[in-house]
């Protein structure tokens, strides 16, 4: 369904991003690892249309989009990218944050929206904070809330860059169990993530990066059997 072709992508004459090729499955969880500077988030903004690509294409749903730049609003409502820094609107309270998409791009009434929201604040367990504002929630309750305002625009892919990475440790579960329930009720996302047991848990296919390329795209048994070449055992290595 989401299809990155051979592609290539400089910033300031140096690539960053050298003919990767990757297909997201329907249904399935991919996480990617690499090292700091392997071109992790790039990959995932350029397949978000946040970044243009120089080289290769992007195809969504039977259409290449990374040829139609112009519309990449659109495409951001089916592809829908969570940060390591929540970035919520610290003037609305959780439930308008989720609220707000829907209301404002989809045109949903007021009343629906609010009712969605609340199911999705209970999807994210933590139906019980809607009425607060991001600065009286704590780091993982935010994370949670970024994850429902994204589930609000009924995504057909979740994009994950580094969710937990800016939380304090005793909040990384909380997060991290969300998006395993999420991968565990079918939905498409590929997160990038150093969190090597939730990779375990959660996902069926394991790609990792090196400098701008995919050096393995494999089924998550036979990465973590260790059944993938020297660079990623020991990146894997330095990670226990
Ligand atoms: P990390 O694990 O640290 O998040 P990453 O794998 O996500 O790393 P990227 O952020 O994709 O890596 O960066 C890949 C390379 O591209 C790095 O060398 C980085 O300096 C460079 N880069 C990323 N964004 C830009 C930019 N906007 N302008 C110039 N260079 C950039
Ligand atoms: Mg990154």
């Amino acid at each position: 369904m989401l299809s990155v072709k051979h592609v290539s992508k400089a910033f300031d004459d140096q690539w960053v991003l050298d003919n990767v090729s990757l297909d997201v499955e329907v249904g399935k969880t991919q996480v990617i690892l690499g090292p700091s500077g392997s071109g992790k988030s790039t990959l995932l903004r350029c397949m978000n249309l946040l970044e243009p690509i120089d080289a290769g294409a992007i195809w969504f749903s039977g259409q290449e989009i990374s040829a139609q730049l112009d519309r990449a609003h659109l495409v951001r409502r089916e592809l829908s990218m969570v940060f390591q820094h929540f970035e919520l609107f610290p003037h609305l309270n959780a439930l308008e944050n989720i609220m707000l998409a829907p209301t404002r791009i989809k045109g949903m009434s007021r009343v629906e929206a609010r009712e969605k929201a609340m199911v999705l604040l209970e999807k994210v367990r933590i139906a019980d904070k809607a009425s607060l504002y991001p600065d009286q929630l704590s780091g993982g309750q935010q994370q949670r809330v970024a994850i429902a305002r994204a589930l609000a625009m009924e995504p057909k892919v979740m994009l994950f860059d580094e969710p937990t990475s800016a939380l304090d440790p005793e909040m990384v579960k909380e997060v991290l169990d969300v998006m395993t329930s999420l991968s565990e009720a079918g939905m498409t996302s590929v997160v990038v993530t150093h969190e090597m047991a939730f990779a375990r848990e959660a996902a069926q296919r394991v790609v990792f990066m090196e400098q701008g390329r995919i050096v393995e795209d494999v089924d998550k048994d036979a990465f973590f059997s260790g059944n993938v070449g020297e660079r990623a055992q020991l990146f894997m290595s330095n990670m226990l």
